[in-house]
């Protein structure tokens, strides 16, 4: 028995369970092309100039990173048009969750976020000995109101990931607002914006704006999407300046690899890559989603490079996928969360779920 205890409120932490690598199936299947939709992965990979960089940085690993990552820094400052201190960094926006986290929640604290919804918000307040408060979707969409609602004098933070993942729903920024006004000012509203770039409705966007007149906000967002480059783990907040103080306080020195700086960077530099990846997503988001409508089903309407439907027998459907080299995320025993691929990908997920599809409902009339 291993001797050591752990700190009683770890046992109720959830493990992230991650989409199954690619290599695990093909390995399993004895297969080469199978076909992974299931992270919300962009599907084209990083820009060229990013290769370039890293190939450019490689030489010089034997060095620390830059702790303050300046240029970065200063590149997200042009392209946000927000000032150097109020940006901050890290090793993907996953340790700016968790770090936003221990810096304000004490051991009773509450934390609210919506279920379903994304699973690093109740592992942050489980980490912190803080209470997890979930709140439900009306409509698979955040309801602030129940925020509200739900709010208490040991509220500390509020987690809204807009779009949500993983119903792929959006919160139009009136009513962001509202519930900034609404809210204590010492409440730290932290916005994730992790699909920001792949959002169309114009009702979204311009949460930026709002930073000087509600300093408890903080918002988030990612190089892991739109910009590809999941693998190198480097994510981004804008917030007050003194909330960037405290995180840099508390933060590893070198949260941010250098082949990752180096990397965002350059990708900043080549927004036509990232057009690409978003103009891509929203031809196969909507294909996606006729393919899925013509089967008999109604997938939730999208804002980002993923698809959530209802199904029953989730995890059977999923099983039956994998099957067939196809990878997607099945999200408990109802739901499947499916992300826009390639062409290829989209067309030939759409003919194997078919036929998962019939043989599922000829063994279901079977029973
Ligand atoms: C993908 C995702 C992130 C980004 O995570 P990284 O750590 O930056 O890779 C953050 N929040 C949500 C809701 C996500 O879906």
């Amino acid at each position: 028995m291993f001797p050591v205890v752990f700190r009683k409120n770890l046992s109720k932490v959830k493990p992230y369970v991650p989409g199954k690598p690619i290599e695990e199936l093909e390995r399993e299947l004895g297969i080469s092309n199978a076909s992974k939709i299931a992270s919300n992965e962009n599907p084209l990979g990083p820009s060229p100039r990013v290769i370039q960089a890293i190939e450019k940085a490689l030489p010089n690993l034997h060095r620390y990173p830059d702790g303050s990552a300046h240029a970065l820094t200063q590149a997200l400052s042009r392209h946000l048009k927000v000032e150097p201190d109020r940006i901050f960094l890290g090793h993907g926006s996953n340790e700016l969750i968790v770090r936003l986290g221990q810096m304000v929640l004490n051991p009773g604290d509450e934390v609210l976020f919506a279920e379903p919804g994304f699973v690093v918000y109740p592992t942050t307040a489980q980490l912190c000995e803080a209470v997890a408060r979930p709140q439900p979707l009306r409509n698979f969409t955040h309801e602030l109101k129940l925020f509200e609602r739900a709010m208490t004098y040991k509220t500390k933070i509020a987690y809204i990931a807009n779009p949500n993942n993983p119903t792929g729903t959006l919160v139009p920024l009136s009513e962001i607002e509202a519930f900034l006004k609404a809210c204590p000012p010492h409440v730290l509203v932290v916005l994730d914006e992790a699909y920001y770039e792949y959002v169309d409705d114009p009702s979204y966007g311009g949460s930026l704006g709002l930073l000087a007149k509600y300093p408890n906000l903080a918002i988030l967002r990612t190089f892991s999407k739109a910009f590809g480059l999941a693998g190198l783990r480097v994510g981004y907040g804008i917030g007050h300046p003194e909330l960037v103080a405290t995180f840099n306080k508390i933060r590893e020195p070198f949260n941010v690899n250098s082949l990752a700086q180096a990397a965002a960077e350059a990708a900043l530099g080549d927004l036509d890559h990232v057009k690409k990846i978003i103009d891509l997503n929203k031809s196969m988001r909507r294909e996606l989603s006729d393919g899925l409508v013509r089967l008999g089903l109604k997938p939730v309407p999208s804002q980002t490079n993923f698809i959530y439907l209802e199904v029953p027998n989730a995890g059977d459907l999923y099983q039956r996928l994998l099957r067939k080299g196809i990878i997607v995320r099945p999200m408990g025993p109802g739901a499947l969360r499916v992300t826009t691929g390639t062409e290829e990908e989209t067309a030939n997920f759409l003919t194997a779920f078919k036929e998962v599809l019939m043989t599922n409902s000829i063994r279901l009339n079977a029973q």
